[in-house]
């Protein structure tokens, strides 16, 4: 038991109060020496609001209860008040409002958790990967989740009615602090309750649920049907509101679905759009042609490419009205098409074929004329061996697949190894 009862004695409560009863007890005692209503209370209401202060944590209490207030100036951290404003203690446990004619002063204390009013239990995230081609269409899938709930056998009591006690200990918290001493440091360590092993309770053995072992809750499987909406992206929530773990006393958090987007194959998406590399040979990107692209939905989509279109390597295309759906909207996004152009291998053809080309080709820029004077040497390009020009190896492939991008500029690989 306490060894010293002053701030109980302070809200008029026996030293076993139960945390309601202090909650109860404050109320009273601050509404009646609050500085609003009693100008010439202050110091009381400073005290008051201190005893509440220390008695309302669980680890300041057991504290207090073990060592009283040497204890609490003593402990590293500990010094008495903490830096609480009263104030803000007062409009915790009033929740900043109701409070008529004092209103005005209780703006602070948003977002705490006050000590009024039940826990909330956390929420359970779980990723879900879900394939573009269902995101495209929509699909339920089923989720198995394994939750803690309330022991219906004994209600989350544990026991027979009655045959549970509040660990007189701990006063329920299931922690208990011992102050530990060495030299001139003093520690405070918050450990398990020895007396009922962190449970804040006891319980009679012969009236413990044969259910849940006196545990209150038991484990439990249960399918979730998760709707995935067309057009639902990566990174999106799906809310089961109130579905996570069940424990006595607290309201339980959500279970949250997280759409996670497999990677696809053919498609890269990018918000509502879609991204789809072609490739297509010299004659069709010349002379016109088709390209099939499998759809999401496995539609084929016939694309044509007219003669004397002339797409180039590496331009984007776009077809519109083929990207994803919009979540929640009737529009859909489109699909952009980056073109890859197959050049015909090295000496594919006659020289006659080359000269046929001459004539139907656009012809060849001129170059412009050489200055004056200007030193000439004709060289000529050699394929490319990885082993020998090790320099451009640290382009890896990729770079060299880019280089059509390169050539726009006027810069081919030869050029780009020469100038190294
Ligand atoms: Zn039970
Ligand atoms: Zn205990």
């Amino acid at each position: 038991m306490a060894v010293e009862t002053k701030l109980y004695d302070l809200l008029g409560v026996s030293p076993d109060a139960s945390d309601s009863d202090l909650k109860k007890a404050y109320r009273k005692m601050a509404l009646k020496y609050h500085p609003d209503k009693n100008p010439n209370a202050g110091e009381q209401f400073k005290d008051i609001s201190h005893a509440y202060e220390v008695l309302s944590d669980s680890q300041k209490r057991s504290i207090y209860d073990q060592y009283g207030e040497k204890g609490l100036s003593g402990a590293a951290g500990g010094g008495g008040m903490d830096g609480i404003d009263p104030n803000d203690l007062f409009s915790q446990l009033f929740g900043g409002g109701g409070m008529g004619g004092m209103g005005g002063m209780f703006g602070g204390g948003g977002g705490r958790r006050g000590p009024s009013g039940p826990r909330r239990g956390r929420d359970m995230a779980h990723a879900l990967k879900v394939s573009l081609e269902d995101l495209y269409k929509g699909k339920t899938s089923k989720l198995q989740v394994t939750k803690t709930v309330i022991c219906k056998t004994c209600d989350g009591k544990g026991g027979k009615e009655g045959a549970v006690k509040t660990c007189t200990k701990c006063h329920g918290r299931g922690v208990e602090v011992v102050i530990r001493q060495m030299g001139p440091m003093v520690q405070q360590i918050q450990q398990q309750c020895r007396q009922c092993d962190g449970n804040g309770e006891e319980i009679d053995p012969r009236y413990k649920c044969k259910q849940c072992n006196g545990q209150k809750t038991v484990s439990e499987r249960k399918q979730l049907e998760v709707n995935i909406d067309r057009g639902m992206k990566d990174g999106q929530k799906i809310v089961f509101q109130g579905e996570a773990d069940q424990q006595p006393g607290v309201i339980p958090g959500d279970i949250v679905i997280v759409i996670e987007e497999k990677p696809h194959p053919r498609f890269k998406r990018q918000g509502d759009d879609l991204h789809y590399e072609a490739e297509i040979d010299l004659i069709t990107a010349l002379a016109g042609g088709n390209l099939h692209i499998k759809h999401l939905d496995d539609r084929i989509l016939d694309v044509n490419i007219l003669p004397g279109e002339a797409v180039k390597p590496g331009e984007i295309k776009v077809i519109e009205g083929q990207g994803m759906p919009s979540h929640r909207h009737h529009n859909m996004g489109n699909m952009f098409v980056k073109f890859k152009v197959r050049f015909p291998e090295s000496n594919w053809t006659s020289e006659e074929n080359i000269k046929k080309l001459e004539e139907i080709l656009p012809p060849r820029e001129a170059l412009p004329k050489l200055p004056e004077g200007a030193l000439h040497e004709e060289v000529f390009l050699s394929a490319l061996d990885l082993r020998h020009h090790k320099d451009m190896r640290g382009g890896s492939s990729d770079a060299m697949d880019e280089d059509d991008e390169d050539a726009h500029h006027g810069h081919g690989p030869g050029v780009q190894c020469a100038q190294q």
